[in-house]
């Protein structure tokens, strides 16, 4: 059931209206800035479950110490991963004017059309959770979807360029909530989007262990719900 305020507010500033009714639903695994740490320690784990996530990047940060290399960048493609898009200097988009977002994706673009020329970025999340209405239709113009940090599910007529997640990090995760969420997830046809920063055995205040990780796919495995990239859902749901 949706607010009627929000469903105001989604007809109001949504350009990109979606029918999300994927039977048995759906789950992705996102990492925002993706520390060099999710390469380290958090790959073995998605590869252990065959599980493959969306990785949100920040072009300036690409190549730099403590992030991912461009060779990096492309393998985690190869294998089928994604790459998306968290803009080129990781500010709040409440503080931008429209030219300066218009430049900020645009070098960002440049730098990933260099990295990965054959998978232009479709998908993005707001730096900082920061949204700023007055963005959307632009946003809207170059992606199939934008993901906030607003928890939610995802089910039924949605704004595609405000799509809640779940945060996943140590320090706060609730397993008992996690599993109902899935479990709504399913049950409601929905999808579920976790995110997360940094993967070590001691994380960051915003990020997870390895062992969270797995438990998390443990979880979507017992209950079979499939885990796919942001970009494969985004394909599966009708304008
Ligand atoms: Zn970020």
């Amino acid at each position: 059931m949706i607010h009627p305020l929000r469903r105001r507010w989604i007809s109001a500033w949504a350009p990109s209206p979606r029918e999300v009714d994927i039977p048995g639903g759906v789950c992705s695994l996102s990492f925002d800035d993706v520390p060099h740490s999710v390469w380290s320690e958090g790959k073995a784990v998605l590869d252990r479950f065959d599980a493959k996530a969306t990785f949100y990047l920040v072009g300036r940060l690409v190549n730099q110490a403590g992030y991912l290399s461009a060779e990096e960048l492309q393998t985690l493609h190869a294998e089928g991963h994604e790459i998306a898009c968290h803009t080129w200097q990781h500010q709040r988009l409440g503080h931008m004017s429209p030219s300066a977002l218009k430049a900020d994706l645009e070098r960002n673009g440049i730098l990933f059309g260099e990295i990965l020329p054959d998978a232009p970025l479709q998908n993005f999340s707001y730096p900082l959770g920061s949204t700023a209405p007055w963005h959307k239709r632009a946003l809207g113009e170059r992606y199939q979807s934008c993901r906030t940090t607003i928890p939610g599910l995802i089910t039924g007529r949605v704004d595609a360029l405000s799509l809640p997640a779940f945060k996943l990090y140590h320090d706060t995760v609730d397993w008992t909530l996690v599993k109902v969420w899935l479990e709504e997830a399913q049950a409601q046809n929905g999808w579920v989007i976790f995110y997360t920063h940094d993967v070590s055995t001691s994380p960051s205040a915003a990020g997870c262990t390895p062992e969270d990780l797995a438990r998390l796919l443990e979880l979507a495995a017992e209950l079979g719900i499939p885990v796919e990239t942001v970009r494969q859902v985004t394909h599966r749901i009708s304008a």
